[in-house]
């Protein structure tokens, strides 16, 4: 029985075949060139082809064509396999066959012939068979997807490569991921070659153990290179956006603790609010804001502690700020009742221009946050609104503990 790792090597064989394949086809003159040169000559092979391959694609384009034509041009593979054709097909599909079919031959009497090498037998016939009908099954896509791709790039055939790249992106595996990335570049195949990036950067503790990864380290320094390169910055990436993240999450938090300090002082909450109003019967923790009991804890602690902002509290300090961010985004003048609202203003404006750029940018990124969480909430703020305009009556601004 053959082991996995001789299949494997075996895969490789195949691969540096296409992968030649697929060099050949990079310029196309020198393909056709060197194509030209054989389609003259008498075919070095020994035609044992497959006859009932060739009654089953003759019989599958009869059915496409609907017409029974005689093939006036055979395509040869390695294995010596003789596929009929014919050339106004091949020419209408693949314009790189069309111009070896366009080239004089040397001897008018020849038969045209078509040499397809480097790829097994039954991936040239999946290949014809895809000429004449723009179809190719699940299976043959299994088999011979990475085949039909370089063919596709070859030749030129645009609707197939789409296939392939589809194809083969839907059957990635952390085993055939190497192998797939270095023809996908080898072909021009754009969409599939990130799709495998991400896979080998998502998973390259399983891929680096995987045979195709140690074939790439020996052979291809400058792919893995590549690899690295991209998941070194899809690192970098991940890290800006969670940053990001973050930073979003943060002004989020800002800007619900504005709404819930203007809720507290003007209707006020379980057991802080402001004075004029008599002490809220519902002891239950508040319902509207998820930070209402520890911004009220801060409040309280802030009335009575010793130490103060200028005594160095870090708990009094952060207070200060959430009454200033307060203050810099409120747009109530007189009628406001969080303290310090009016002081902070004035003092703001005597603060020269330009001086405090880092806070003038958290106040905006706030503002936004703000604006962004009331596109997202319409609910609560239309619940919490007719309530404040009911309490602006009331001109007291201390509040109770
Ligand atoms: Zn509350
Ligand atoms: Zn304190
Ligand atoms: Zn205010």
């Amino acid at each position: 029985m053959r082991s996995a790792s001789h299949l494997c090597r075996r895969a490789y064989k195949i691969g540096s075949n296409l992968i030649a394949l697929v060099r050949s086809g990079r310029t196309r003159f020198s393909l056709r060139k060197e194509i030209s040169t054989t389609t003259t000559a008498s075919p070095p092979f020994n035609f044992s082809g497959d006859m009932d391959e060739h009654m089953k694609l003759a019989s599958d384009s009869d059915q496409i064509s609907g017409e029974i034509r005689e093939p006036d041009v055979y395509i040869v593979t390695s294995g010596g396999l003789r596929i009929p054709a014919n050339a106004s097909v091949l020419a209408s599909v693949s314009p790189v066959l069309e111009n070896i079919l366009d080239r004089p031959r040397k001897y008018r009497r020849s038969e045209k012939i078509i040499p397809i090498l480097g790829v097994p037998c039954d991936a040239v016939l999946a290949f014809v068979r895809f000429l004449y009908s723009s179809r190719c099954t699940d299976d043959e896509m299994e088999t011979y997807g990475i085949h039909l791709l370089a063919l596709s790039h070859v030749f030129l055939v645009p609707q197939l490569k789409q296939r392939c790249t589809k194809g083969l992106a839907e059957r990635l595996t952390n085993d055939n991921v190497v192998d797939v990335l270095q023809l996908a570049r080898l072909c021009d195949a754009p969409d599939l070659y990130i799709k495998c990036m991400r896979l080998i950067s998502d998973h390259f503790k399983t891929v680096e153990k995987t045979e195709g990864w140690m074939f790439l380290q020996d052979h291809d320094p400058h792919l893995e290179l590549e690899i690295m390169q991209f998941m070194e910055e899809s690192e970098s990436r991940k890290k800006r956006s969670r940053r990001r993240r973050e930073e979003r999450c943060l002004y989020l938090q800002l800007s619900e603790a504005m709404d819930c300090l203007e809720h507290i002082y003007t209707e006020g909450c379980t057991s802080v609010g402001p004075c004029h109003l008599e002490p809220t019967t519902k002891k239950g923790p508040c319902g509207k804001f998820s930070t209402c009991h520890g911004l009220q804890m801060l409040i309280k602690h802030f009335a009575t502690c010793k130490k103060r902002v200028n005594g160095g509290c870090s708990r009094c300090k952060r207070m200060w700020q959430l009454l200033r961010l307060h203050s810099s985004i409120c747009d109530q003048t007189d009628s406001c009742r969080v303290p310090l609202c009016r002081q902070f203003k004035l003092k703001a404006q005597q603060v020269k221009k330009g001086e405090d750029a880092r806070w003038k940018l958290l106040v905006r990124k706030v503002v936004s946050a703000k604006a962004m969480s009331s596109l997202s909430l319409p609910k609560r703020k239309r619940e919490e609104e007719p309530r404040q305009t009911l309490d602006h009556r009331h001109g007291i601004r201390s509040f109770r503990l």
